[in-house]
């Protein structure tokens, strides 16, 4: 389908000189540690259901996470946490994941990432995010059934604030503030309410330190998931 031609013609992308360098080398240096396993080392494309109601935005795939596993939140501490609440929202088939060959499905929702290619010390420049923004937009715009956006930490929620912006949604003014349960109620020019819904990110950094915890992703997982209301 459109979603998967999509991710196809993306996945040989090479719009970005320093994630190609990068996503590549570290393929390179890093293989041999995960002998036995292919290594990806290319744009991360997007996982999961094509005709999803609720759509993770994450930021960018981790140097040995998605960029080694070749899908998303695959094979990092960080995607066992959102893995592990999406099976406990009933969206996914297996509460934890392996590696892209465990049979893990989603049903209803889908993850995209803002940026595909890991970026050094997970911070992409501005010209990466802008660079890649026209793949997530291009994505928005092939689900029909989107209600609802979770956007995993700040930089996941100003970017799809200003993807939806550049898309002719109807965004409102002064821009939303991100928060834990923050929403943000976005309009398409068709007439279709999206939700965005902040959540703090599932890095270690946040729920090693109890800043998120189980519960608190589970509570903004089912706001997320909670039927539109117009
Ligand atoms: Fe292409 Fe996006 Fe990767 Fe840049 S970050 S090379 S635009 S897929």
């Amino acid at each position: 389908n459109d979603v998967e031609q999509l991710n196809a013609l993306c996945s040989v992308c090479r719009t970005c000189d320093r994630l190609v360098e990068w996503r590549e080398d570290v393929a390179e240096h890093k293989r041999a540690s995960f002998a036995g396993e292919p290594y990806w080392g290319r744009p991360v494309p997007s996982y999961g259901d094509p005709m999803a109601r609720l759509v993770i935005v994450g930021l960018a795939p981790a140097a040995n996470g998605g960029n080694r596993t070749g899908r998303m939140f695959t094979g990092d501490r960080a995607g066992d946490w959102i893995y592990a609440a999406l099976y406990r929202a009933g969206f996914a088939a297996n509460e934890t994941v392996s590696t892209a060959g465990d049979g893990q499905t989603l049903r209803g929702v889908r993850m995209i990432a803002p940026v595909r290619c890991a970026p050094p010390a997970n911070k992409p420049a501005p010209d990466e995010k802008a660079a890649c923004s026209g793949w997530f937009e291009r994505e928005i715009a092939l689900l029909p059934h989107l209600e609802s956006m979770l956007a995993l930490g700040g930089i996941a929620w100003h970017t799809t604030l200003a993807a939806a912006a550049r898309m002719g949604w109807d965004v409102p003014r002064p821009r939303p503030k991100f928060g834990h349960g923050a929403v943000a109620r976005l309009r398409t020019p068709e007439g279709r309410t999206v939700r965005l819904v902040g959540c703090y990110h599932v890095s270690q950094r946040n729920t090693f330190t109890g800043l998120l915890t189980r519960e608190m992703l589970d509570d903004v997982m089912a706001l997320a998931a909670a039927p539109a209301s117009g």
